[in-house]
């Protein structure tokens, strides 16, 4: 059962965990392709600047030959007449590319609206872009026929350049502004990402870690008192709550050597209960346990916090008591004695208890003061039972 609710701890924290994690990668992801989209509207709007740009240069250029061209004769003409040729080209692949270069670089959709301005025709650029071409042609064919008086030719065609290069303006304006634009969209986008992931985080932290944290710390308080409550069953007696025979075994020996070191006094008193075995004959077993919890109690209540309560077995029971001497430990043993003599320790059950009181330097093995209080005790009961005694050696 235990494990069980362990295992199910281990995936409850296991599955929160993935799934905060999860939201963080998700938000991540999205304000990725979000930059990918800010950076992607920025790289567009500078290439197709730069393609404009380019395009009024060789539109000029187209002038200043067709003028050399026409000022020039023979070879030098030719020359001239070739070099419009491949600016002509290069002004037809520029058009091309902003028509449709944006779509093939960037994987534009044909609805995107960057597209939209640049291949609009409201303004009427396309038209005027084919009878720019045809007339450059045209002044083209004339000027390698060797005709001279070309002037007004000329004048339309740098009239047609100026109003497609205004055009072009225009559409560059317009392409300007939808980046701005968009690059606002997005940044207000990136913005509420943002805002949402710090939510998440906070949410993460409010909804997941905190009972997380409380779960762990739960279950380890629990664990401890677990912990703790078989350390008590471990070292006591279940019936009286004394420490027990295991306990005693490890304590009477850390006491001893405690008192050696220190230089100082460890009393012992043994106690029994006298002719206990007619309580549980007479009233019965349980009875006689009632008697013997009242008896430990009481022993107990009588004794400083720093002396410790033993039982050996059966009704007899063991205290040491750090830092006294025989005397005091005389005393004390006389005060035990009236308590549990003074009144019946359950109703009407009068019982009385006998007496050992021992106290060493350490200077004897720990077995020895043992036996010493045990005998001091039993010459208690021998000379009559409801008495104290002292260990011969101590008188
Ligand atoms: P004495 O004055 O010589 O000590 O006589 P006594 O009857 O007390 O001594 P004895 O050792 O003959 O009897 C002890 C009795 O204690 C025997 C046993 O039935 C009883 N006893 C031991 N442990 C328990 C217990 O946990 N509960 C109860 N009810 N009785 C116990
Ligand atoms: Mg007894
Ligand atoms: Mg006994």
């Amino acid at each position: 059962m235990k494990l069980l609710a362990g295992i199910s701890l281990h995936t409850r924290l296991t599955l929160r965990y993935t799934l905060a994690l999860g939201i963080v990668a998700v938000l991540t992801l999205a304000s990725y392709g979000l930059m990918h989209n800010v950076v992607d509207t920025d790289v567009l709007g500078a290439k197709l600047l730069n393609v404009a740009g380019r395009q009024r240069m060789l539109s000029q250029r187209v002038e200043i030959l067709t003028l050399r061209a026409q000022a020039e004769a023979g070879a030098e003409r030719q020359t001239r007449l070739m070099e419009l040729d491949e600016t002509l080209q290069e002004l037809a692949q520029g058009h091309e590319l902003l028509v449709h270069g944006p779509a093939k670089a960037l994987d534009m959709t044909e609805d995107s609206p960057a597209l939209s301005v640049l291949r609009t025709d409201e303004d009427g650029a396309e038209a005027l872009y084919h009878g720019y071409i045809v007339q450059a042609t045209a002044l083209r064919t004339s000027l390698a026929r060797g005709e001279d008086a070309v002037w007004p030719a000329m004048h339309r065609l740098s009239r047609t350049g100026d109003a497609l290069l205004e055009r072009l303006d225009k559409r560059m304006d317009g392409l300007q502004r939808l980046g701005e634009d968009t690059l606002k969209s997005l940044s207000a986008l990136v913005l509420v990402l943002l805002g949402a992931a710090l939510a998440v985080y906070l949410l993460t932290g409010l909804l997941l870690f905190r009972p997380m944290v409380a779960e762990v710390v739960r279950d380890r308080e629990h664990l401890e008192s677990l912990i703790r409550n078989l350390e008590i069953q471990a070292s006591t007696d279940k019936l009286t709550g004394a420490y027990n025979r295991r306990t005693w075994d490890v304590e009477i020996r850390r006491e001893f050597s405690k008192a050696r070191r220190a230089g100082s006094n460890l009393c012992l008193v043994m106690t029994d209960l006298d002719h206990f075995k007619r309580v549980n004959d007479e009233h019965g077993h349980q009875r006689g346990d009632r008697v013997l919890q009242e008896f430990a109690k009481r022993l107990r209540q009588a004794v400083r916090a720093s002396d410790t309560l033993y039982r050996l077995g059966g009704e007899e029971f063991a205290m040491l008591l750090p830092g006294t001497d025989i005397e005091q430990g005389r005393v004390t043993a006389e005060k035990l004695r009236l308590r549990v003599a003074e009144s019946p320790l359950d109703r009407d059950v009068p019982i009385t208890a006998s007496f050992g009181v021992a106290v060493t330097d350490g200077n004897e093995s720990p077995d020895e003061f043992y036996r010493r209080a045990d005998q001091a005790m039993y010459a208690a009961k021998e000379a009559g039972r409801n008495r104290v005694e002292v260990s011969a050696k101590d008188v």
